[in-house]
């Protein structure tokens, strides 16, 4: 049982901060409070006793006169019934006791005090009662003849010191109590957004990411509301990589279907009946095309499926970017001599980046041919590599073809996307998107400029590489 309690009191302990900070401050308030109760204790006994010393001088100044013949004697004046006072023979005997019932034998170290001319000051018990003591000696002629002994009883004082601890007593564990009532409260009242906002976030489930904490949550500059604020841009984040991750999916699996669905109609028309050996050979080509094509398209899928996995390892080299732009250009002069497009190339020298040369020369490659395939014939297709202001390492590919409307230029990054599917080139809509993965993968960044009838410009910027490479 006991051990159940225990378990039960380090769950709350851990689960709750607001326990915890309650208990916390409870115990700074606690120490704070003993401090100060023991401090005014102290104080206040200190200060009681100092005035019982002062009262007892001067109740023996006032109260010791000498006779006609020099012999010391009590003056009868009457004293407040809580002192004693006795003159004492310096062997200890009472030589006077005034008009008093009782008398206090004289203190242990009296005598000895009075010899030497020095009053003493202490405190003794007699029956049953505390008593304040000073016994000073009676000089007749620079010698002591006597001892003045006066008393004065403590009680009063213990009294008052009794009194003050039964208050602390009573007022310590109040004020411990309402503080910690105040503690809770104000835990409670800083947390409670923090609980309104694990709520929430309990409640939105895996599938539905569209839900955002309340306006009112994030409105306030304080650490809730910057945490409220933080938790809903995680959302939206999360939101739309989910969207896009479904997107992407969607239009992959009918980038797919279509072609293959081509592919078997085509088989079936073959089929139907006996063909001549040339209508077979003319479907087999057909389909070896659209396998081709459907082949590049798988392998565009890869590549950015094996981004977004971030299983895409760089393997990372000092290259001259001015050399691959030429080797570049040189495996596209083929294709651009058939289209007729005049495809050209200049390169400063030492523009170097670390990049992985493979990667690169496919991004490359797609706005080259990009470039010529969206070139009439006649136009042209310039690159060049150059070093910027800003010490980057520029690559530009810039044609003559019919551009790109400005109500595309956004999108012509986003997977899948083509400008007109209609007059599509036959890619897969995916290569400037890889082109914009690669540079982003090598710290760099692709832009894009683009005019109707007069051309387009891709621009690759990247870091330049150090002299020695990393
Ligand atoms: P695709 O494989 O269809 O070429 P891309 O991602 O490379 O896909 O390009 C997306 C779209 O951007 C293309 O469909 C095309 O309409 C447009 N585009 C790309 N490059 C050019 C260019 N140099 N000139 C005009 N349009 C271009």
């Amino acid at each position: 049982m006991r051990m159940i309690e225990r378990l039960r009191l380090a769950s709350v302990w851990s689960r709750s901060i607001r326990v915890r900070l309650t208990l916390w401050y409870l115990v700074i308030v606690l120490l704070v409070l003993s401090l100060f109760a023991a401090l005014v204790y102290v104080g206040l006994s200190r200060s009681l006793r100092a005035e019982i010393d002062h009262a007892l001088g001067l109740a023996a100044q006032r109260s010791l006169a000498f006779s006609a013949s020099g012999q010391p004697q009590l003056l009868p004046r009457a004293l407040p019934a809580d002192y004693i006072i006795g003159l004492y023979a310096l062997d200890g005997s009472v030589l006077d006791a005034g008009r008093q019932r009782e008398w206090l034998p004289l203190a242990p170290r009296a005598i000895d005090a009075a010899l030497q001319g020095r009053p003493v000051l202490l405190t003794l018990e007699h029956v049953g009662e505390t008593w304040r003591v000073l016994a000073q000696p009676v000089a007749v002629g620079g010698r002591a003849i006597a001892i003045l002994q006066v008393a004065r009883s403590e009680e009063s004082m213990e009294e008052a010191l009794e009194q003050l601890s039964e208050l602390l007593l009573v007022l310590v564990p109040t004020t411990l109590l309402l503080a910690g009532a105040g503690g809770l409260f104000l835990a409670k009242r800083a947390l409670d957004p923090i609980d309104r906002i694990t709520r929430t976030a309990a409640g939105i489930g895996a599938g539905d990411l569209s839900q955002r904490l309340p306006e009112g949550a994030t409105a306030s500059p304080d650490e809730v509301g910057r945490l409220a604020a933080t938790f809903n841009g995680m959302l939206h984040r999360l939101e739309s990589a989910f969207l896009r991750q479904r997107q992407f999916t969607a239009d992959a699996s009918h980038e797919l279907r279509t072609p293959v669905t081509l592919m078997l109609s085509q088989l079936d028309v073959v089929l139907e009946r006996a063909r001549s050996p040339e209508e077979y050979e003319r479907a087999l080509r057909s389909l070896r095309d659209d396998t081709w094509r459907l082949r590049r398209l798988l392998e565009d899928l890869l590549t950015l499926a094996r981004a977004d996995a971030q299983q895409d390892v760089l393997q990372r080299e000092r290259l001259d970017l001015g050399e691959l732009a030429e080797q570049v250009v040189e495996s596209m002069q083929p294709l651009a001599t058939e289209r007729n497009v005049r495809l050209t190339v200049r390169a400063e020298r030492d523009i170097c980046v670390f990049a992985d040369q493979a990667r690169l020369m496919q991004l490359v490659l797609n706005l080259v041919e990009n470039g010529v395939r969206h070139t009439l014939g006649g136009g042209l297709v310039a690159v060049s590599v150059e070093r910027t202001p800003k010490s980057l390492a520029a690559l530009t590919v810039r044609d003559t073809g019919i551009g790109i409307p400005p109500e595309h230029l956004p999108h012509v990054f986003e997977r899948f996307y083509r400008v007109d599917p209609a007059r599509s080139s036959g890619g897969t809509g995916l290569g400037l998107a890889i082109s914009r993965q690669i540079a982003e993968a090598h710290s760099g960044a692709i832009e894009v400029q683009s005019e109707v009838g007069e051309g387009t410009t891709f621009c690759v910027l990247l870091p330049l590489a150090m002299e020695e490479a990393p």
